[in-house]
């Protein structure tokens, strides 16, 4: 029985992200973690942190932070908003910048928070769908709309449409906003940050989660004109002005100052996702050809709901939905070489169990 004050309460269907289990001896490949740790500047900056400091609120305007992100992706400092993680930036964009009664598009297959912002928020939406490989049609995307958003490379999918592609949507919808959440840009992909300056209606949202293994820090950006970063800010400040702590701002200042170990681990996780590539293709899995920080795959003779399951039960987490299109597909984290090795040495077991 529902109370009649329920009726005022604003009803969600919330978004479900991937299982964090307590078990330590879990390979954890679900939810594209860095399997590195961050750079040394990181543990040096929390070793000699003045605890004292946390009496005061944290500068609401992460100027440190966001000068360097300034200074590193070679734009204005009013050209960086910053959020804790880049789900906050994504929520704080879609509440700021899709204020339309028209319908804001994303692809069909896609991060699944998307369509819940576009709930809880009110905005309506319409998903344009991907063709049978799972790239984007630009032309799909020329139609009446308040608002797009698309990742680049895409999630769950891992596949990277060029820059010609993105700046094509972006030509195409100067009407409106244009989302391009980069979260997996670093894994080996060309950013649209060098279309902001042409383009003052794009706005190019990043992570410190997974390039920069910072996921438990929070941290995220957006980088956009002027104009659109101020209506962007006066949002987040009609919300919540502390959002991110004296500690993250600090941990994320000396991430961004270390290029190289960037770099290293960068490279390190491209190089194992080739060979996981093809080891999987090996093993008669059919792969997209991701740049990402993980791999989308799937088997040709048994289920991805039945591998799912198996290698959970071996202590191997990676993700599974049972979507159209997608519940034949795994995502796995691209992890460590080791961890990589275990994947396969089990997955190896569970087909010839099946006489596959
Ligand atoms: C991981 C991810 C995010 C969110 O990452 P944060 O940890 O909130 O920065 C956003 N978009 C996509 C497509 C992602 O995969």
């Amino acid at each position: 029985m529902q109370s009649k004050w329920e009726e005022n309460v604003r009803k969600v269907i919330p978004y479900i992200p991937g299982e964090q289990p307590k078990d330590t001896g879990i390979i954890k490949l679900n939810t594209n973690e860095n399997p590195y740790p961050p750079c040394d500047g990181v543990e040096r900056t929390l070793r000699d942190f003045r605890v004292d400091t946390l009496r005061m609120y944290p500068d609401t305007d992460s100027t440190e932070l966001r000068d360097a992100l300034a200074e590193r992706y070679g734009v204005g400092y009013e050209q960086v908003f910053l959020g804790v993680g880049s789900d906050d930036v994504l929520s704080m964009a879609f509440l700021a910048l899709f204020a339309s009664d028209k319908p804001v598009l994303f692809p069909d297959i896609t991060y699944s928070f998307y369509d819940v912002w576009a709930d809880v928020y009110k905005i309506p939406y319409k998903t344009v769908p991907l063709d049978d490989n799972f790239r984007i049609d630009p032309d799909k995307f020329n139609q009446p709309n308040g608002g797009i958003v698309f990742p680049n490379p895409n999630a769950p999918t891992g596949v990277l449409e060029s820059i010609d592609t993105v700046e094509k949507i972006v030509s195409l919808n100067k009407d409106s906003v244009v989302i391009v959440d980069e979260a997996y840009i670093d894994f080996g992909g060309v950013s649209a940050v060098g279309l902001v300056e042409k383009y003052d209606n794009l706005l190019v949202v990043q992570t410190f989660s997974k390039s920069r293994s910072l996921a438990g820090a929070r941290i995220g950006f957006a980088i956009g004109s002027r104009q659109l970063i101020k209506y962007l800010n006066d949002v987040k400040f009609s919300v919540n002005s502390y959002t991110m702590n004296r500690l993250t701002q600090a941990c994320g200042l000396a991430s961004v100052l270390d290029e190289q170990y960037f770099c290293d681990t960068v490279k390190k996780i491209i190089k194992t996702r080739e060979r996981l590539k093809d080891e999987l293709f090996s093993l008669g899995f059919k792969l997209t050809d991701s740049m990402a920080n993980f791999v989308f795959a799937s088997h040709k003779d048994v289920s991805a709901k039945v591998l799912f399951e198996e290698l959970k039960k071996r202590k191997i987490f990676v993700r599974y939905w049972d979507k159209p299109r997608i519940n034949n597909y795994l995502r796995i984290t691209v992890g460590t070489d080791e961890q990589t090795d275990k994947l396969i040495e089990a997955l190896k077991k569970i087909l010839s169990e099946r006489g596959v």
